[in-house]
């Protein structure tokens, strides 16, 4: 888990954390986070993800 107050060496929080594109799920300083990349129409398009389950559900949609 992670304890909110031991971030101040940290400058992400659950208000501007990426969220996990499956399950919406926070993802600060999340050792699972993963981050997929790809262009789309000449734009680059991110997804994150809290691990690998959330990773291959993502891709098999
Ligand atoms: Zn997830």
């Amino acid at each position: 888990m992670v304890d909110p107050t031991s971030d101040l060496d940290e400058d992400v929080d659950e208000s501007n954390a990426p969220r996990c594109a499956v399950c919406d799920r926070p993802l600060v300083r999340d050792p699972g986070h993963r981050v997929v990349t790809w262009i789309d129409d000449g734009r680059v398009e991110t997804a994150h993800f809290c691990g690998a389950s959330c990773r291959e559900s993502w891709s098999e949609s």
